[in-house]
This record gives C-alpha cells, sequence and structure tokens, in this order.
C-alpha cells in the first residue's frame, strides 16, 4: 500500500486531535489526522459540552478561561459553529466545604476569572426553585456555557482542512513505527504513513497505543451516564448549569426543555469499561437514582419526566489529569490523553499545548510541563488547592 508523508501524525479525530490539527496547520505544518471510525465517535460525541472556570489549581483554572475565550467567539476565532449557549454556572457546596470554595474562588479571581461568591439567599434569588436549606454557599460564573462535542469537533477538522489538513476517518493505526529511539510514523489499515512526530490523543485508547511502544500510562477507563429529563411545562425556568458538590451531581441545560443530569462522585470511575465494547445507553436504575438527587434540590422537578439517555467513556488517570507531554526515550512520540472526564473544554488550549510540543515553538503562555507522564513515578501528582469532587 501507498506510504503518505507529514511532519506531524495525529492519532484520534476527537476535540483533542482536531484542535491540534487545527493549531499545527494554522501554522503551517503538514499534519495528517487519523480516525479509526468518524469524527468525534469517542468520548468528545457522547459529551455534555460543560465549560466552566470551577477549577481548584492553578494551571486548570488558567487554561479553562483562556479555552473559554476560543468557545464564546469561536466563529470569530477559530471559524464555525459549536452550538454555544452561555448558560452560567453555579456550583453549591455544603457548609463545611465553605473554606475550601473561598479559596478556590479566590485562586479563580487571581487568574481573571469573573465569578461571584454566593450566600443562600442570593442564591435563592437567582434561582428560586432550588432547595437551599443544605447549602453552605455558591461560586456562580455568568460567562461559562454549553457547546456541542460533534459539532466543534467537526468545525475545528474543516478549519484544519481549509488550511491544509488531511483529515482521514475509517483509518485505524495498528502500530507505531520506531527506529533508534525516535518515532518514524504509524502503520494502520490503509498503509504506512511516515512522520518524525506521532501525537496520541486516542483518548480512551490512549493507553493501548501508547502500550504499543513500551509506555504503561496509568489509564482507566470507565463507563459514565447521563439522564435526561423532561421538566415540567409550569416549570418556566432556565437554569444554569448546576454542579451539587453536596449531592455529588450535576444538571445541566439543553435545549428543548430538556435537562441532562450525572455524577460527580469518583466512584463513577470504578465502572470499569472496555472501550470497544460497553454499554452505550442508560440504566434504569441510573435514571431513578439522579431522579431522586433531582427532585432533592429541585422539588418541582418531581413531575419531571424521564426521557432518553446515554453512556460514555471517560480516561481516569490517579489524578484525574491528563497526560500531555512528549514520551521520555521515544523522540517525537507526544501524548495527549486522560483528561478523565474534563477534556473537552480544555481542547481549545490543548490543541495550542500539542502544536507548541510538535514544532518547539512557544505560543501557549500555559507550560504543560505538570502534565507530564514521568509524574506518576515521580510522585508529582496534579493536586488542587481544595477538592470537593472529581471536577478538580
Ligand atoms: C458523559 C460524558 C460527559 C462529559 N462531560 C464533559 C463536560 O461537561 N465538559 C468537559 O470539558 N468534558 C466532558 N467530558 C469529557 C470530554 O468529553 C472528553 O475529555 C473529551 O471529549 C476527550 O476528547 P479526546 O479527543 O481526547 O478523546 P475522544 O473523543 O475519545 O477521541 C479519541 C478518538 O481516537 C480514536 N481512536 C482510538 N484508537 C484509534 C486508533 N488506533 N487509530 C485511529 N483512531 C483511533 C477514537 O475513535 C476516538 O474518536 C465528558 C465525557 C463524557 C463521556
Amino acid at each position: 500500500m501507498a506510504q503518505q508523508t507529514a511532519d506531524v501524525i495525529i492519532i484520534g479525530g476527537g476535540i483533542t486531535g482536531t484542535s491540534a490539527a487545527y493549531q499545527l496547520a494554522l501554522r503551517g505544518v503538514r499534519v495528517t489526522l487519523l480516525e479509526k471510525s468518524y469524527l468525534a465517535a469517542g468520548g468528545t460525541g457522547r459529551t455534555v459540552g460543560l465549560v466552566r472556570q470551577h477549577y481548584s489549581n492553578e494551571t486548570t483554572a488558567r487554561m479553562a478561561l483562556r479555552a473559554l475565550q476560543v468557545w464564546r467567539d469561536f466563529d470569530r476565532v477559530v471559524g464555525g459553529d459549536v452550538g454555544w449557549v452561555q448558560t452560567g454556572a453555579l456550583f453549591i457546596v455544603g457548609p463545611h466545604d465553605l473554606d475550601g470554595l473561598k479559596a478556590n474562588v479566590a485562586l479563580q479571581r487571581e487568574v481573571g476569572i469573573r465569578v461571584e461568591l454566593l450566600d443562600p439567599p442570593a442564591i435563592q434569588a437567582l434561582a428560586p426553585y432550588l432547595y437551599v436549606g443544605d447549602i453552605g454557599g455558591a461560586a456562580y460564573e455568568p460567562d461559562s456555557g454549553c457547546a456541542d462535542g460533534a459539532m466543534a469537533t467537526n468545525a475545528y477538522a474543516q478549519r484544519a482542512r481549509d488550511l491544509g489538513a488531511s483529515i482521514e476517518q475509517g483509518v485505524e493505526v495498528t502500530a507505531i513505527c520506531t527506529e533508534a529511539g525516535r518515532v518514524t510514523g504509524v502503520q494502520t489499515t490503509q498503509g504506512t504513513y511516515s512522520a518524525p512526530v506521532v501525537i496520541n490523543a486516542a483518548g480512551p485508547w490512549g493507553a493501548r497505543l501508547a502500550r504499543m511502544v513500551g509506555f504503561e500510562v496509568p489509564v482507566e477507563v470507565s463507563r459514565h451516564q447521563v439522564a435526561v429529563f423532561q421538566r415540567p411545562a409550569d416549570l418556566s425556568m432556565q437554569h444554569p448549569f448546576i454542579g451539587d458538590f453536596i449531592q455529588g451531581f450535576y444538571l445541566r441545560p439543553e435545549t428543548g426543555g430538556l435537562t441532562l443530569v450525572g455524577s460527580l462522585e469518583a466512584s463513577e470511575a470504578e465502572n470499569k469499561a472496555d472501550p470497544d465494547r460497553y454499554a452505550e445507553t442508560v440504566d434504569m436504575d441510573f435514571n431513578l437514582e439522579m431522579a431522586e438527587l433531582t427532585e432533592r434540590r429541585v422539588p418541582a422537578m418531581r413531575d419531571a419526566e424521564i426521557r432518553k439517555g446515554w453512556a460514555g467513556l471517560y480516561d481516569v488517570t490517579p489524578d484525574w489529569h491528563p497526560v500531555i507531554g512528549h514520551m521520555p526515550g521515544l523522540e517525537g512520540f507526544i501524548c495527549a490523553f486522560g483528561w478523565s472526564g474534563a477534556g473537552f473544554k480544555m481542547a481549545p488550549v490543548t490543541g495550542e499545548m500539542l502544536a507548541d510540543l510538535a514544532t518547539g515553538e512557544r505560543h501557549c503562555p500555559i507550560d504543560p510541563h505538570p502534565f507530564r507522564f514521568e509524574r506518576f513515578a515521580e510522585g508529582d501528582l496534579v493536586r488542587g488547592r481544595y477538592a470537593y469532587s472529581i471536577m478538580g
């Protein structure tokens, strides 16, 4: 079969891979992206798409803010429609987490995030339908919102193509080729592609690909469900995204009077899954559990109707942060996966970081060093100032 050459090969056509393809093409790099099935077939096509800035770690808070500036103005900055809706985001905690929330809000403000600290009466004024009896306080981000995973991936891919990138679907990478300690390309179901740089952006399949060249990246793949409820007709609220750290779940507004509901509990990662074979629909038990939590927080939702729902995959690392960086001892091999359920919003910045790593240039002001693979062996895990859930 024919051999094709590029400066950089990207494995994976999710939001991470397509954002990197766009950034590289923008810099005039000859880039080929290989996707084994279709764009957004992985975690990206099943995302809830929340773009929040609530982080307890300076690096991720800065990344989230920088990424938000792209999401909210995507058509002008990149080009294309990503289905952006500015919903606002409200994060509520119990009294014992209030000091932690305040510390995180202070950190967020230090990096320039617009966030308000609300007491229970202010929360009630913002969202009169919420039960606030157990709430100590909340952080409210008016600028946060949601975008659509498949639309965003296709928008990035289209812009990358416009700039000369080759985006190939139905091409599965079966081996990573190396010679004398450096990457030379990949073997695929459609022949060999050669390049001095290969980016592994294969999400839940990323660890498997890294293992092909001897790297054991500590990533567990787990199944995460989303319940979909139809809000009652007499409940006219268009609520913001609500992260309820007291009960460990979230509510995300969707068009058509729908609300998407999912868990924020770390124990969700125990639902291990084979990325090639897992139940892609929602379990009725999960629907009922989410309905109970929802009703406790929003009593009027007792009249909501259960609609469809789905399940997708997280690629979870020990510290719930990704691996982004060159892999030691194999020149030209870069990994970018392990986002642990939080990688959608970050993609505009991850793409910049990957283009920097691949070219040796420095355009992104945020250093990906904390996310290096070596941190696991060094015991230098990424930690937040104050954590109340898996949200980082
Ligand atoms: C239910 C759910 C809700 C979520 N909610 C949010 C949220 O609100 N906000 C947020 O920021 N994040 C959220 N996430 C996480 C976010 O969606 C992911 O972190 C992100 O989409 C991962 O993108 P990716 O491109 O790294 O990986 P993926 O989208 O998984 O893409 C990897 C791609 O690689 C391809 N691939 C794999 N192996 C090969 C191979 N050998 N050859 C070629 N191609 C290959 C796959 O087919 C796949 O398309 C959520 C995830 C889920 C599942």
